[in-house]
């Protein structure tokens, strides 16, 4: 029996939610075929190319500490704060920052007690950010009541964004 479109569509779907479900537990599973067994071989090529292409689009998309190269953010998390997505600041003794804003940066560790004291965010306390991987300062970590990002200093980072 032909399968109808609206299957063909479905089966995608549910490839591409394997691959992702496979590829968020590849670290932890042991190298077994159970995956694989179940797939026909197209479904296989098709799998092997979702998959270059999606470590492609990641790799193409990571935004890198200048200094160690340790992924730290990616393109896909630039968000806009108070309409802008660059800001200039200057700290208490005149240093000028060029920042971008991230809306998660999962290569950085927060370190110091959230304070409100000089923020250059209403209502955001912040803490600094530093690489998980080298410890260079990349920034700090502004939250509020309801929200939060991270603020990076852009000279610090491989990619001009
Ligand atoms: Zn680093």
């Amino acid at each position: 029996m032909h399968k109808s479109l609206t299957d063909s569509a479905t089966e995608q779907t549910n490839i591409r939610t394997n691959l992702l479900l496979f590829k968020t537990h590849l670290p932890s599973l042991p190298p077994t075929y159970w995956f694989f067994q179940s797939l026909t071989e197209p479904q296989f090529d098709k799998l092997l190319k979702d998959l270059e292409q999606e470590q492609h689009k990641d790799e193409k998309q990571k935004i890198r500490c200048k200094v160690c190269g340790h992924p730290i953010t990616s393109t896909q998390y630039k968000i806009e704060v108070n309409e802008q997505h660059h800001h200039f600041f200057s700290n208490p003794i005149g240093m000028l920052y060029e920042m971008g804003c991230f809306s998660a940066a999962n290569g950085c560790i927060n370190k110091g007690t959230p304070t409100l004291e000089h923020t250059w965010f209403t209502a955001y306390a912040w803490r600094f950010a530093f690489c998980s991987n080298c410890f260079m300062h990349l920034g700090w970590f502004y939250q509020s009541e309801h929200n939060h990002f991270y603020g990076l200093i852009l000279e610090n980072l491989d990619e001009v964004v």
